[in-house]
C-alpha cells in the first residue's frame, strides 16, 4: 500500500471498489463476444470411487474457464457471481452443457465406454422456464442416456426459492437425471434441505475435508455428515481432497467418492482422455 493510502484508507477503499466496478463492467461488456468467439473452455475433473482398490474412475465434473484474449485465463469464481446476478450465466451454462454433452458422446464413441459427467446448474438456471427442455435436448441431440449427464445444484439455491427448486428436482429426476447437491454444508439451510429435497448424491463441501488430518472436531464433523448421508441412503462425494492422509481418513469412514487435487486438478478434455484410457485398461484387464 502506498504511503498516501495509509493516511487515507477510505480513498484506497473507494479506489478498489471503482477498480472492481470497472473490471466487472469490462467482463460484462466482453461476454457476448467471448461466447461468439469461443473463449470459454470446459475443463474436467475426475471423481473416483474409493471403495475399490485401486480407486475407480466413476465420473467427472465439467468446470468452465474463460480464456480472455487480454486478461488471460479467468477462473469461474471471478465471473460466475457477476453473471449470476443478471441471469447472463444461463448463456455460459448453455455453452458448457452443450460442450460437455458433445464430449461425453465423443468419448463414448472413441473409447466404447461411457463416462458420466456432471454439470453445474446455477441459481439463475432454476428460474429459466426452458431449463427442463434445454437439458433434455442435450440428451436427445447427442444420443445420450439421461444418466450420462448429472446435475450439480448448489445448496445455496435452496434458500432462494425452495418450492420452485423442489418441483424442478422432482421433474428432472422423474425424467431420469441424477441430482447432486453441491457444496453441502457450506450454507445455512443444509439440514432443512436434506429432509425435503429428493436428491441422489451429496457433495460434501471441501471446508469439511480441509482440516480432518489435524482437527479432531473436523474429523468428527466429516464422519457425522457421512452418517447422516448413510441414513438417508445418499452417496457422498468428498470435495477438495488434496492429500493421501485425507483420502485414508475418508476411506476409513466409508466415504464413497472423492474429487480433488490429490487425483487431479480440472484439466482440458484432451488431457482428461488419459484418465479414461487408464480406467478402460483397468476394467478390461
Ligand atoms: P464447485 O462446483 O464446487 O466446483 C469445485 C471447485 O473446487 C472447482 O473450482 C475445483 O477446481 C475446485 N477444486 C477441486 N478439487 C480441489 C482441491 O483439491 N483443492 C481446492 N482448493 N480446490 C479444488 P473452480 O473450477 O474454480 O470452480 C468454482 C465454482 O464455480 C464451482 O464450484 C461452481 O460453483 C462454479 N462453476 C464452475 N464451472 C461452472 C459452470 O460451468 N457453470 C456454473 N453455473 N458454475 C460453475
Ligand atoms: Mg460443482
Ligand atoms: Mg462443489
Ligand atoms: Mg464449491
Amino acid at each position: 500500500m502506498a504511503r498516501s493510502d495509509f493516511r487515507n484508507p477510505l480513498r484506497k477503499y473507494n479506489e478498489d471498489i471503482l477498480k472492481k466496478e470497472l473490471f466487472d463492467q469490462k467482463l460484462l461488456g466482453d461476454l457476448r463476444n467471448a461466447l461468439a468467439d469461443g473463449q470459454f473452455r470446459v475443463y474436467y475433473q475426475p471423481k473416483y470411487d474409493i471403495r475399490s482398490e485401486p480407486p475407480r474412475l466413476m465420473s467427472a465434473e465439467a468446470l468452465v474457464r474463460w480464456e480472455h484474449p487480454e486478461l488471460g485465463m479467468i477462473p469461474p469464481g471471478t465471473f460466475i457471481p457477476l453473471f449470476e446476478g443478471n441471469g447472463l450465466i444461463t448463456l455460459v451454462d448453455n455453452y458448457v452443457w452443450e460442450e460437455t454433452a458433445k464430449q461425453v458422446a465423443m468419448w463414448r464413441n472413441k473409447f466404447r465406454f461411457t463416462l458420466p459427467v456432471s454439470v453445474n446448474i446455477s441459481r439463475a438456471d432454476i428460474f429459466d422456464p426452458d431449463l427442463t427442455e434445454r437439458l433434455c435436448r442435450l440428451i436427445t441431440n447427442n444420443g445420450l442416456e439421461y444418466c450420462d449427464i448429472k446435475l450439480e445444484v448448489t445448496e445455496s439455491a435452496y434458500s432462494q426459492d425452495a418450492d420452485r427448486l423442489l418441483g424442478l428436482i422432482h421433474t428432472l429426476r422423474k425424467i431420469g437425471f441424477e441430482i447432486e447437491m453441491d457444496d453441502f454444508g457450506a450454507g445455512y439451510s443444509s439440514l432443512n434441505m436434506l429432509s425435503s429435497m429428493p436428491i441422489d448424491v451429496l457433495k460434501m463441501d471441501m471446508s469439511f475435508v480441509r482440516n480432518i488430518e489435524n482437527s479432531e472436531t473436523d474429523l468428527r464433523l466429516m464422519k457425522l455428515i457421512l452418517d447422516i448421508a448413510g441414513n438417508l441412503k445418499l452417496s457422498v462425494v468428498a470435495e477438495g481432497v488434496e492429500t493421501e492422509g485425507q483420502l485414508k481418513l475418508l476411506r476409513d469412514a466409508d466415504c464413497d467418492l472423492v474429487q480433488g487435487y490429490y487425483f487431479s486438478r480440472p484439466v482440458p478434455a484432451n488431457e482428461f482422455e488419459e484418465f479414461i484410457r487408464k480406467e478402460r485398461e483397468q476394467r478390461v484387464s
